[in-house]
């Protein structure tokens, strides 16, 4: 591809996202294909013969839009919002086209030094204080993985320039909320601690971990001869969005000499508006943080913060330093390889930098606010209304819902749940997630995507009730 060719079919190619973004309310939200509908409409080998991209432009319409569910749709409810606002979009696309990579601050001296300022910026909008420096990785899970393997190793004083965990003479244990997502239990296990050594602590009525438990569990494990290392608290878990006490779960950290991580992929970019910081209240207390700024927030997927107090502790974890990396600058800057896993870094900085500039502060806090205020009003609804309920406690922007007409309960009620929960899903018009709470099925509702208006939670609910309460009737 010539760049006048490359300039000829990358208009087309904005003009399509955007023509794509303009009419997505008007698409299903979910897919209706089957597995393997999508397998089964491509080649089994690559062309041997070089193709048109006018070619690949209609296999994308034909064959990969059918298969598309939207996130972008303001009737998505599913998950947690993975917002793509259009700014970052084209911060993603100026990464992608500069085509630099960070391995040393040589290696691009702007990658670093940006990553280094958006994250500050970020570290300032969400009030952290300057003990913190930030870093940007690739997803939650990993940097979660990160901060086990960092307080593995602070545990065990680098236990892994000796004989690692097989040499270590007492079990290392790791704490977090039953209420944890699967991410923290993968890298605990990844990270070698053996799943005989994760505890997941039991939560109070408002599904957060509870430090009085958390207490007895690490007393235990010390009775036993083991050696508590890490505790994760979750700042708005997955299935309700509940909030750890970190204060008190830093005290008990603080007492034994164990590694704090803060889980808030989610709420941490509610943190943006300062009344919702008492949701993570002690945060200062902790050793390692993290946020998905590309869920609610709006950055491209993917972009995950991870914030630490410690990081010459994480260059010593991380580092590797062959002799055709090292730079005469060495001891002035930031060598990101050396903060985290991977060698190569993308320049994931400029899709923060430019959603930022776009947006200002006020203008990303009025949308999280508009959000925050149309869960309200749906809980209110719901509240409201005869045989619905609102089984947890909403701080952000996520409602646990069941519908009970009476008579039903047990598998029945499940089935019911599960039912309207599909027929919602296949509508078209709103996609929600339905989840496991205590036992039984419950309705997701995930409000946060950026197009999503007050009218669409209005026209959601009236699709709720219709579907729930009326499951034989036709809907209009
Ligand atoms: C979304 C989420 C994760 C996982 O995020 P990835 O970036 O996809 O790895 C982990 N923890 C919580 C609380 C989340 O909401």
């Amino acid at each position: 591809m010539t760049p006048d060719e490359f300039r000829k079919f990358g208009h087309q190619m904005i003009d399509w996202i955007a023509d794509y973004r303009a009419g997505v309310a008007e698409l299903p939200v979910v897919s209706g294909v089957r597995p393997g509908d999508i397998k089964a409409q491509l080649p089994a080998d690559a062309p041997l013969q070089a193709e048109s991209f006018d070619a690949i432009l209609a296999d994308v319409q034909r064959i990969i839009m059918p298969g598309l569910s939207h996130w972008q749709h303001p009737g998505f409810f599913a998950y947690f919002p993975s917002n793509s606002l259009p700014s970052s979009v084209l911060g993603d696309y100026l990464a992608t086209g500069l085509g630099t990579l960070g391995l040393a601050w040589q290696s691009c001296p702007a990658l670093t030094e940006l990553e280094e300022v958006a994250t500050d910026w970020l570290r300032r909008m969400t009030g952290l204080s300057d003990a913190w420096s930030g870093v940007i990785q690739d997803t939650a899970s990993t940097n979660t993985l990160v901060a086990l393997l960092c307080a593995r190793e602070r545990t065990t004083e680098h236990g892994a320039s000796r004989g690692g965990l097989q040499a270590e003479q007492q079990a290392l244990t790791v704490y977090c909320s039953d209420q944890a997502h699967s991410s923290v239990d993968k890298a605990a296990l990844l990270a070698g601690f053996g799943r005989h050594n994760l505890r997941h602590v039991a939560h109070d009525e408002a599904f957060a971990m509870r430090p009085d438990e958390l207490r007895r569990l690490i007393a235990a494990d010390i009775a036993a001869g083991k050696k508590p290392c890490a505790i994760i608290a979750t700042t708005g878990t997955t299935a309700t969005t509940a909030l750890d006490p970190i204060a008190p779960t830093a005290a008990v950290a603080r007492e034994h000499g164990l590694w704090l991580h803060v889980d808030a992929a989610m709420a941490g970019s509610a943190m943006i508006l300062p009344e919702c910081r008492w949701m993570w209240e002690g945060v200062e207390q902790a050793d390692s943080l993290i946020f998905n700024a590309h869920k609610w927030l709006g950055v491209a997927f993917d972009c995950a913060l991870y914030y630490v107090r410690d990081p010459q502790h994480l260059v010593r974890v991380m580092s590797t330093n062959p002799s055709y990396l090292r730079t005469a600058a060495d001891a002035e800057v930031k060598n990101l390889r050396d903060w985290g896993i991977p060698l190569g870094r993308r320049f994931r900085a400029l899709k923060l930098w430019f959603l930022l500039r776009e947006q200002g502060v006020d203008g990303l806090q009025a949308r999280l606010r508009r959000d925050i205020a149309n869960t309200q009003w749906l809980a209110d609804q719901v509240k409201a209304t005869p045989n619905w309920q609102v089984l947890a406690p909403v701080p952000l922007q996520t409602i646990c819902v069941r519908h009970t007409p009476s008579g039903l309960s047990d598998e029945a009620l499940d089935r019911h749940t599960r039912a309207w929960v599909e027929r919602i899903n296949r509508s078209g018009q709103a996609w929600l997630t339905p989840a496991v709470l205590e036992g039984r099925w419950m309705a997701r509702v995930s409000v946060g995507a950026a197009t999503t208006e007050q009218d669409d939670v209005a026209r959601l609910w009236r699709l709720m009730r219709q579907v729930a309460e009326h499951p034989d009737g036709n809907r209009t």
